[in-house]
């Protein structure tokens, strides 16, 4: 069976008749450079296509399943625009930590979420931000999902011994300016990676994690040594994707209790605010929004260009912990989760939660949405 999922809807496009299965999944392998005679293990691989005078990367992964290899091609177009760092929803305050930290010649610069939380187009982006011909930057992938110009991508192979610690470590030979590692999978890794930001270089990785505090608490329970992970890491971001509002069938209504009851304990509440900000909802409603003196969210009623679902694209919800002094103390003393959120309050942090609940309220987003990514 072959299914399309377009705009977050999965869609039975058509069948293929099953003695065919082995030869259509054989030549998506060959073209995506895997290994065709290994039906057994999982692979993954790559596809660079033009379609339509469109240049596509084209992610490739089989699973074996007991019908057989399950494929799934995920495209992405090819294009520099996409790796804007606007595109990604950032606040101003939240982007110009992150360039802060962009900036300077060395410090490690962490991305965490869960999977398909947007963490590697997020670095790619990062470093496509950076690509400039004064800085030589290498990247260790496994495997490389996107090409980008300019940058020396290198692919981990584990059957070949090739980790990403052996791959971080011998790239610091070819004196790069900025390293990069997608996916830190291990302890190891991590600690090579902050040893190489000691070094006097900008490092940038992506990490499985909950948010930004339980990604130093995790640090610190893999048993890297807290002076490591105190000297070297310079900020980190916490992300999610939450899929965007569809524009064209837009509605905005008053805001149900619950939802109402989150903007306020949130200080998202003052109507007037928001009645300036929103981009998006038809005026009509708008004008019985503010007689029932009720926040006003937005929902898509769905239409033909969101496939009914009401929703197009997505957008980054985040939180960026900039590392500071009495930080770097708190992460010396090895302190709890409770430790670190009370420095988080005390500092007035803007949660990854605050962020989505703020794009909620703008109608860029739902607060179903926000709260299904966030929890
Ligand atoms: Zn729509």
């Amino acid at each position: 069976m072959v299914r399309y999922r377009i705009n977050y809807i999965l869609e039975k496009q058509k069948t293929i008749p099953k003695q065919l299965q082995e030869a259509v999944i054989g030549r998506i392998k060959t073209i995506s450079n895997m290994n065709t005679s290994e039906r057994k293990p999982p692979q993954s691989g790559y596809i660079h296509k033009n379609f339509y005078n469109n240049d596509f990367d084209i992610r490739v992964s089989t699973v074996p399943t007991i019908d057989g290899e399950s494929v799934v091609l995920s495209l992405m177009k090819h294009s520099e625009d996409f790796f804007k760092l606007d595109d990604f929803g950032f606040t101003e305050k939240n982007k110009r930590k992150l360039e802060d930290a962009m900036d300077r010649s060395k410090g490690f610069i962490l991305i965490a979420g869960p999977a398909v939380s947007g963490k590697t187009t997020q670095l790619y982006s990062i470093l496509n931000h950076m690509n400039i011909d004064k800085r030589k930057i290498v990247s260790v992938e496994g495997p490389v999902e996107r090409r980008i110009n300019g940058i020396m991508q290198v692919e981990v192979n584990e059957s070949l011994g090739f980790t990403f610690s052996n791959g971080l470590r011998s790239i610091m030979n070819q004196d790069p300016n900025i390293g990069m590692v997608i996916d830190v999978p291990d302890a190891e890794t991590a600690e090579v990676a902050t040893r190489v930001a000691l070094s006097g270089r900008l490092v940038v990785g992506s990490i499985h994690g909950y948010d930004t505090i339980h990604t130093i608490r995790r640090l610190l329970d893999m048993g890297i040594e807290p002076y490591l992970i105190a000297s070297s890491l310079s900020c980190i971001i916490g992300q999610r994707l939450v899929p965007r509002i569809c524009e064209p069938c837009a509605k905005s209504m008053p805001a149900s209790d619950d939802e109402s009851k989150l903007f306020e304990i949130h200080n998202l509440i003052e109507v007037s605010d928001q009645k300036e900000k929103s981009k998006i909802g038809n005026f009509r409603s708008f004008v019985t929004t503010n007689k029932s003196s009720k926040v006003a969210v937005v929902k898509g009623d769905g239409c033909k260009l969101c496939n009914n679902s009401g929703f197009k694209g997505y957008i980054g919800i985040h939180e960026v912990l900039k590392v500071d002094d009495e930080l770097r103390e708190l992460i010396l003393k090895k302190s709890s989760i409770e430790e670190f959120k009370e420095y988080l309050k005390k500092n007035e942090f803007k949660t990854m939660l605050y962020d989505g609940l703020s794009k909620a309220r703008d109608g860029i987003s739902t607060v179903d949405e926000v709260l299904k990514a966030v929890n």
